[in-house]
């Protein structure tokens, strides 16, 4: 039972680079008011990690676009995460790898434009929404927006973090690296870039602890009384 009562239909939107805190983030906030999470890069790391599987030359924008749609058709998405063939394929899907198959698939306009419906119809009833063009493309109306950042060392640091829980070893300076290649894709690219909302409320989580981050955001959602 959650301690809040979130207004009927409530979403909330959380946009930010990798490392900045936002799935983490997404998933408490979720659970302090009761409502589901939605984490969409899993969607385009499925899209990524398949197309890759089946051979298929990534930076050939028209061999991925002959492979999304059965892709998308075999991805199988549950509260719990994505299903691939009856299995729960999240935990492989985290990694780093995985990471860099997706923000270039991700950087295809129909790639996007398939997920689009999808994460909308998802989102419907209510929903925490994590991901890079949320507040400013999926749900441009979402109830509230917040765009998460930290400085690139301490995302770094935090996914190296994330990557030696999950027993994957990658040096810092690598994490480094592929994190500076992956913000410039997603910045960089003409459909959807990450980029904040105009109504987004930013919060640098740079020297703030993950605890600190959710309650300043469940402050800002009673404040204008979207939880009671
Ligand atoms: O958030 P995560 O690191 O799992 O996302 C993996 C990649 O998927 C990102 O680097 C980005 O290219 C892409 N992505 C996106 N739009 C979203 C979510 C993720 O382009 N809404």
């Amino acid at each position: 039972m959650s301690q809040w009562n979130p207004a009927k239909g409530l979403r909330i939107a959380i946009d930010g680079p990798s490392g900045s805190g936002k799935g983490t983030i997404a998933v408490m906030v979720g659970e302090a008011l009761g409502l589901a999470v939605m984490d969409t890069g899993l969607l385009y790391r499925f899209l990524g990690w398949r197309a890759n599987d089946l051979g298929v030359d990534l930076d050939d924008e028209s061999a991925v676009v002959a492979v999304i749609d059965n892709a998308v058709a075999d991805m199988d998405w549950r509260a719990e995460g994505i299903f691939f063939e009856n299995r729960d394929c999240t935990p492989l899907l985290r990694g780093e790898d995985v990471g860099a198959c997706a923000s270039k698939v991700a950087a295809i306009p129909s790639v996007r434009k398939q997920l689009l419906e999808l994460q909308r119809k998802i989102a419907a009833s209510g929903c925490v929404m994590d991901g890079r063009d949320i507040g400013t493309v999926v749900l441009p109306d979402a109830e509230a927006k917040f765009f998460l950042t930290a400085s690139p060392r301490e995302r770094a640091r935090r996914r190296w973090e994330q990557l030696q829980q999950g027993g994957e070893e990658v040096a810092l300076d690598q994490i480094v690296d592929d994190l500076k290649a992956r913000d410039a894709r997603d910045s960089g690219r003409d459909c959807s870039p990450l980029e904040r909302a105009k109504d987004a409320i930013e919060i640098d989580s740079t020297t703030m602890r993950i605890d600190e981050v959710v309650d300043r955001i469940l402050a800002v959602l009673e404040r204008r009384k979207l939880i009671s």
